[in-house]
């Protein structure tokens, strides 16, 4: 979750999620959750990073708002609600509802697909703060992504469902090599619905995404893609009020920065923000809740620190490798040496992912 426009300009759409997080970070020290609440999912996108698994038994009603109990006991953090599909859920309006009424601040992440009127106008009612919806580019080449004909239209569809009651909108991506050409797309359908931003997410070759590989986008092409941020958006007005947000690729924004420098733009308000929130959260008041009650470091590593319904999420704060994928002092290789690690960290996944050792490089630095 790197804010491009809030890091670089005055403006901010995210701001009251920002604000929701920093203020659950000083009650508890968690600051935002990702609640995958099932892995089930009525599509089969071919970069998934959850594909290709067992889908163990979840939580049940019960279990889940519990959950909901313990995260408010842990200071109301940012909560992201995702899956696989989170509206195959029976229960899932009245997880939301517990949520809202206890004074959350929500996102729920769909594929879009299930969102009918119906639905809408109770995410509506209930007061959903935010829904993120994916979309990979055009009709013909969204629907070969999800791999189920019909499913670009329904996304479009949500989204004017959504737009048409006023519920806040995220169009979300993944940077894959082949989605690149059609972001320009996807920010036009983005400022079209009234989203307040569109996240990308780099593409990681892991679950489903394995066979992948070759989709990994370059260096270059992320410069290039930040080059044009940079110019049309952060420079230029292109998509105004539409926040950049980029996941897992905090390095992303320390290149904005020097970049800015380099043309002779004064860039210490953006510093000072890094050097209070490090843009890597892994460590840093993020966790991830898995279908089963399992606390993760991330929804995208195997790596478990507790259950939420079994141990203290205070306790769970102290595991020493949540501490130490926090300790900007522990990263080792070009991470290690870095003069920005206080504010960037490196993606501790991709740091895992690609070299198998948590406090590793990210060796996807485009610095
Ligand atoms: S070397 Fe690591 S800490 Fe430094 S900018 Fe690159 S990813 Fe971030």
């Amino acid at each position: 979750m790197t804010h491009l426009r809030a890091l670089f300009t005055p403006k901010d759409p995210l701001e009251d999620a920002e604000r929701a997080a920093m203020a659950s970070l000083r009650r508890g020290g968690v600051s935002s959750v990702i609640w995958v609440v099932t892995e089930r999912c009525n599509l089969r996108c071919v970069h998934c990073y959850e594909g290709g698994r067992e889908l163990p038994k979840e939580l049940g009603k019960e279990e889940a708002l519990k959950v909901v109990d313990k995260l408010y006991e842990a200071g109301k953090p940012l909560t992201f609600i995702s899956g696989g599909e989170p509206l195959l859920r029976d229960d899932i309006m009245e997880i939301l509802g517990r949520l809202k009424d206890l004074g959350f601040r929500v996102i729920l992440s769909t594929n879009g697909t299930l969102v009918t009127r119906e639905v809408a106008k109770e995410l509506s009612r209930i007061g959903v703060d935010n829904v993120a919806i994916p979309l990979y580019g055009p009709r013909e080449f969204h629907d070969s992504f999800t791999r189920v004909p019909g499913s670009h239209d329904k996304v479009i569809n949500s989204l004017k469902l959504l737009s048409d009651l006023g519920v806040g909108l995220t169009v979300k991506t993944v940077v894959a090599k082949s989605v690149m050409p059609h972001i320009n797309y996807i920010f036009d359908v983005a400022e079209q619905y009234g989203a307040r931003a569109v996240y990308l997410c780099d593409f990681i070759p892991i679950g489903r995404g394995a066979y992948l590989k070759h989709e990994v986008p370059t260096k270059d092409q992320w410069r290039s893609l930040l080059d044009s941020f940079i110019e049309k958006m952060i420079l230029g007005n292109e998509y105004d009020g539409v926040e950049i947000d980029i996941g897992l690729h905090p390095s992303t924004a320390i290149y904005v920065m020097r970049r800015l420098e380099e043309l002779g733009y004064d860039v210490s308000q953006a510093r000072s923000k890094m050097e209070r929130r490090r843009l890597s959260v892994e460590g840093r008041g993020f966790l991830s809740i898995s279908p089963q009650g399992d606390v993760l470091l991330s929804n995208y590593l195997p790596i478990k620190l507790g259950n939420v319904l079994e141990d203290d999420l205070k306790e769970i704060l102290e595991n020493p490798i949540y501490r130490d994928a926090g300790d900007s002092s522990k990263l080792k290789g070009k991470c290690g040496s870095c003069p920005y690690k206080e504010l960037c960290g490196g993606s501790r996944v991709k740091a895992f992912v690609y070299t198998g050792d948590l406090l590793g490089e990210d060796p996807t630095c485009v610095i």
